[in-house]
């Protein structure tokens, strides 16, 4: 086996673990009571540029070669990294679906009785969720030999993150007013300390 069929394949198990992992989530999501959607026609646009970037593109490299022109070969070193970022991120991802529990949506919304989570990985930082989108795009870079396939993650995820997170503090603000914004001054978006 070579070392890129190798980055290849994880990808592909990484990237069937993070639906098992939403799958449950999303289920129960599909029954909850919603009292506040928020931007839905943007929120169905940005998540379908992440579908894109993170999935689709991969997909179609895989599956056909394209764009063949833009291949190179892995170094067990990427595909090691890869590992490490991947496991990283799908542990986030899971961790923050659970300490999120029913408070969760694939896009923005408040629910019925929806309370501001701060346990757990969210007493860290305010967004663990699309940390692990970061790390899930960065493992993506490291493990498909393909610029275009190892970089569409990062632009997608960039796009979703810097388009939405506005939108999401003001309706979470507007929602829970002083007890968010003192949260907010508590806790940084991605990165604990920095960002
Ligand atoms: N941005 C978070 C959550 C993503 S899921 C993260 O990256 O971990 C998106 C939904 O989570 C939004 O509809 C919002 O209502 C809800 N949400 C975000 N932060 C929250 C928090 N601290 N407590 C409760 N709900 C939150």
């Amino acid at each position: 086996m070579t070392v890129s069929l190798l980055g290849e394949i994880v990808w592909a198990v990484g990237t069937v673990a993070w639906f098992v992992i939403r799958y449950p989530y999303a289920r129960r999501a599909r029954r909850a009571a919603t009292v506040r959607v928020d931007g839905l026609s943007r929120e169905r646009i940005l998540l379908g540029v992440a579908t894109v970037g993170l999935f689709v593109v991969p997909v179609v490299y895989l599956a056909t070669g394209w764009p063949r022109a833009l291949n190179y070969d892995l170094n067990y070193a990427a595909v090691a990294i890869g590992v490490l970022v991947y496991v990283a991120s799908l542990w986030l991802f899971r961790r923050s679906h659970k300490d999120l529990g029913r408070q969760w949506s694939a896009s923005l919304e408040i629910r019925e009785k929806h309370q501001i989570v701060r346990a757990g990985v969210y007493r860290l930082i305010r967004h663990p969720m699309y940390a692990s989108f970061w790390l899930w795009a960065l493992a993506q870079a490291f493990l498909l030999p393909n610029a275009v396939a190892a970089l569409s993650g990062l632009v997608a995820v960039a796009i979703l993150f810097f388009a939405r997170i506005g939108f999401e503090e003001r309706m979470l603000t507007e929602a829970f007013g002083e007890d968010y914004r003192v949260y907010m001054r508590e806790t940084k978006r991605i990165i604990p300390g920095i960002y």
